[in-house]
């Protein structure tokens, strides 16, 4: 596993992905992705737990919430290490302007390859919705978001990934 140094600590940076707040519309699920959540932070899953190192979450802080922004509230909460937050500059999925210019802006794919470049190990967190098809993992049974598209980035790189499915 590739690990970053900061400090004199070995750091781990898991990237925790997902949909965003509007795929999240049954209760039960939203309260299993929050679990699931914590028990990666706290590395209480059988993901994580090998990990010796510290943690640091690396997160999207998608403007519609979701799982982006209840990881980085319960990382927050469990007084982590401050989390790696990569917002897009712009609510597009490509960029706007020409890079190297004062107009260029990230747009969601360009800030998703960053969290992919960063990251050591990453999770995506969907809930199970027979009807919808994730275009990234070409199936039905969970929605297409930007999540997907990150941990497959991750794969490319041949970095461990785990897509988490809540029932
Ligand atoms: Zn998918």
């Amino acid at each position: 596993m590739v690990s970053s140094t900061m400090g004199e600590k070995e750091m781990t940076k898991i990237v925790i992905v997902g949909p965003d707040e509007k795929e999240w519309d049954n209760e039960n699920q939203y309260k299993g992705a929050i679990k699931t959540i914590r028990k990666l932070l706290l590395k209480k899953d059988n993901y994580t737990q090998n990990i010796k190192d510290e943690i640091i979450l690396v997160t999207g802080s998608c403007p519609y919430g979701g799982i982006d922004k209840l990881a980085e509230y319960e990382a927050r909460k469990l007084k982590m290490k401050e989390p790696e937050l990569h917002p897009p500059e712009v609510n597009k999925w490509n960029d706007s302007g020409r890079k190297g210019t004062s107009s260029y802006k990230k747009g969601y794919r360009t800030r998703n390859m960053d969290m992919a470049y960063s990251g050591d190990i990453g999770f995506c967190i969907v809930p199970y919705k027979s009807s919808k098809r994730c275009k990234h993992h070409n199936c039905y049974g969970h929605p297409s978001n930007g999540g997907c598209f990150t941990i497959k980035e991750m794969e490319k790189l041949k970095k461990e990934t785990h897509l988490i499915i809540i029932w």
